[in-house]
């Protein structure tokens, strides 16, 4: 695409010298942002990157065989654990927590310098464009479901997006989530799809078809729409009890140290991508098991006697996976309603409470008040604390569990010294 004489025209091995100008400014801009203190740099280092050079992702892409993994909730932990276990194939670049559109993206390939294998973590809203853009070979979809009050309306729309981008490229092999309705359907123009079970605990976003419109039926973990073919496929890959069933019908356990169901099932996925690379679950299983703690979430920090454990959940969906993951123990719950979290705090009612009642509950955040109102109505007993010191305070040695929506989350992450 670029003119022979130009500087675009110079190439140096397989990039154009434009694109590697690019990703030395990409990278200097990122360090330089780490040194001022500004975050880890990926998502201003990206845009400088693109700014001198548009098609520096597909120039940094290209040569690595890619997986990306897209959906509402899990990416971060999923795209963790994948990398994990693609790298039993060689060195992987990964992008870190939050930098999930190209910029990141970018950054992330830029920072690692070659290597064989991607695994990149992809914002729904942006992987049409990513899969333009780095022709992946594999792309993993987990789960769609409002994410915040005011994009509610977008759930069918993003899987529109998803399902006419992908029927344009047959020749990626999708792994989906069978217990999502809308993800199934996503997938379906798919030649190459192979199947997970990983469960969905949030229904409330497919009652209804999208191919029809009719309601959506469910039973024992099946589900089937009343109006048109669209059903339940059979997953190659399924959670049973604390482990995995491969597509070969072989179980094997898991051993995770992230807690609860949920990271079962975000492994399971993790080991469905990299089969698709030629990684035995055997090889794999081993390298998840040494995966602690991604950007501060499930870190445990032990402060006075108290093993403070960190759970984000940004939307009603992860809210009733933290539930789940979470111990019988003290717990304390954050909310805020900044600009990233939205500020519309009605999804409260979305969420059941109740799974708290049998606990102590502390509750903190610029919007306690919201929820203590949302508390009252589930008849969970809490007390109102200040401040994280004082929730510290106010609960007895041993275990501390802690959920927090999105700014609240990096407010508690700031005060124990962004522990990682
Ligand atoms: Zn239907």
């Amino acid at each position: 695409m670029f003119e022979s004489g130009t500087l675009g025209g110079v190439t140096d091995g397989k990039m154009p010298l434009i694109a590697k100008v690019a990703t030395s400014v990409s990278k200097t801009a990122a360090a330089l942002s780490r040194a001022a203190g500004r975050g880890d740099g990926s998502v201003i280092g990206g845009w400088i990157g693109l700014k001198i050079d548009p098609d520096l992702l597909t120039h940094l892409a290209s040569g690595r065989a890619v997986a990306l993994v897209s959906g509402t909730n899990g990416k971060t932990t999923t795209t963790r654990l994948t990398a994990a276990a693609v790298g039993v194939l060689g060195r992987v670049a990964t992008n870190s927590f939050g930098a999930n559109m190209p910029t990141g993206h970018t950054s992330a390939l830029a920072k690692e310098g070659h290597t064989p294998f991607a695994v990149l973590e992809v914002d729904e809203h942006y992987l049409p464009e990513v899969i333009d853009a780095t022709r992946p070979k594999v792309v993993a979809l987990l789960n769609l479901s409002r994410d915040q009050l005011d994009r509610a309306k977008e759930v069918a729309m993003m899987a529109q997006l998803w399902k006419t981008k992908l029927a344009g490229h047959p020749e990626i092999k999708v792994v989906a989530n069978s217990d999502d309705p809308m993800v199934v359907w996503a997938a379906s123009g798919s030649p190459q799809t192979t199947w997970f079970s990983a469960g969905q605990r949030w229904l409330d976003d497919s009652f209804v078809c999208p191919e029809s419109g009719h309601p959506i039926e469910r039973a024992q973990g099946d589900w089937w729409c009343t109006g048109c073919p669209l059903r339940r496929p059979r997953p190659q890959w399924v959670v049973e009890d604390e482990g995995v069933i491969d597509p070969r019908g072989d179980w094997h356990l898991v051993k995770l140290q992230l807690p609860g169901r949920v990271n079962i099932g975000n492994a399971a996925t993790a080991l469905a991508v990299a089969a698709e690379f030629g990684v035995r679950p055997i090889e794999a299983l081993p390298r998840l098991n040494r995966v602690a703690s991604i950007a501060g979430r499930y870190a445990q920090v032990d402060r006075d006697g108290r093993n403070i454990r960190l759970l984000l959940a940004k939307n009603p969906a992860s809210w009733l996976e933290a539930f789940d993951m979470a111990d019988q123990a003290p717990t304390l719950l954050s909310i805020n309603a900044r600009d990233p979290d939205g500020l519309d705090t009605s999804w409260l009612y979305d969420v059941d409470f109740s799974p708290l009642r049998d606990r102590p509950v502390l509750i903190t955040g610029d919007r306690a008040y919201d929820l203590a109102v949302r508390l009252q109505v589930n008849q969970v007993p809490f007390r109102h604390v200040q401040s994280f010191d004082e929730a510290l305070r106010s609960v007895p040695p041993g275990r501390l569990e802690v959920i927090a929506n999105y700014t609240a989350f990096q407010d508690i992450r700031a005060e124990l010294d962004r522990v990682n």
